[in-house]
């Protein structure tokens, strides 16, 4: 099983200038499946740039209808589904991603719905394919359906925050991740409404202990400062060792099974 980040930029000004990519990421090989999580802008463009083929996704999975997580399902959709002349493939995502909530979405078409089989996921709705199990986590965000996962396979986790502040019951969503990824967008003091700084995160690694935990969806002002600095030291504080991922980073999870 392999973790590849097809990006690591996240928010809005990350998003816009590239500073860092923003494609999200893909695990391989999970049940002889692959799984795009929030394809954002370059999704396709760095899936052919890292040697990852977009025709042999199987799962889409998009926790928002925010651009820097779904911009690029649809075209992704179209590769999975073998430019729409198979019914095949699964999406699943947020409400807002596929009814569309209040001002928000829906960000994939009817037409690209037709083709893949589509779930809409809350927080504690659990979907399963085989050996694969997905479950939807809590979120506090500005978009108010956005849903992190819990992806379980066979007793091993690898848990996604999405776009999501503190909150105490946070960690609970999360109990028991082995891989315990986090959409992380500042550091420092100040609080940043709906989004995780790297002191939240901090204290949701020590409260869930996973066995590795990975920052992702850096902001402008963590790319630009010093991210590793900032992993460096909640590795220190929470005896878990912590990285903040780089663009096309490869991690293999057997070696965590
Ligand atoms: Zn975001
Ligand atoms: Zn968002």
């Amino acid at each position: 099983m392999k973790l590849q980040f097809l990006g690591t930029g996240g928010g809005r000004f990350a998003t816009i200038s590239q500073k860092r990519m923003t494609g999200g990421f893909r695990i391989d090989e999970i049940d002889g499946k692959n799984i795009h999580v929030d394809p954002g802008p370059g999704a396709l463009v760095r899936s052919h740039q890292f040697g990852l083929n977009p025709r042999k996704i199987n799962m889409l999975l998009v926790s928002h209808c925010h651009t820097d997580h779904y911009n690029d399902a649809e075209v992704l959709i179209e590769a999975m589904t073998q430019g729409m002349t198979k019914r095949t493939g699964h999406v699943i995502a947020s409400d807002s991603v596929i009814n569309g909530a209040g001002e928000l979405g829906p960000s994939i078409s009817k037409y690209h719905q037709s083709k893949p089989e589509i779930s809409v996921l809350k927080p504690g709705d659990v979907i399963k394919e085989k050996n694969i199990s997905i479950r939807g986590t809590k979120t506090n965000h500005g978009d108010p359906t956005c849903v992190g996962f819990n992806i379980n396979y066979k007793g091993f986790n690898i848990n996604y925050t999405a776009d999501t502040e503190y909150f105490p019951e946070l960690a609970e969503e999360h109990a028991g991740a082995d891989i315990l990824i986090g959409c992380v967008i500042k550091e420092g003091e100040r609080r940043i409404k709906g989004h995780l700084r790297t002191l939240d995160f901090e204290e949701l690694v020590n409260e869930v202990q996973p066995q590795i935990a990975i920052m992702t969806h850096l902001g402008v002002n963590l790319i630009m400062n010093n991210p590793f600095k900032n992993t460096r030291l909640i590795t220190k504080n929470t005896g878990v060792r912590t990285i903040a991922a780089t663009d096309g980073l490869t991690m293999n999870l057997d070696q965590f099974m």
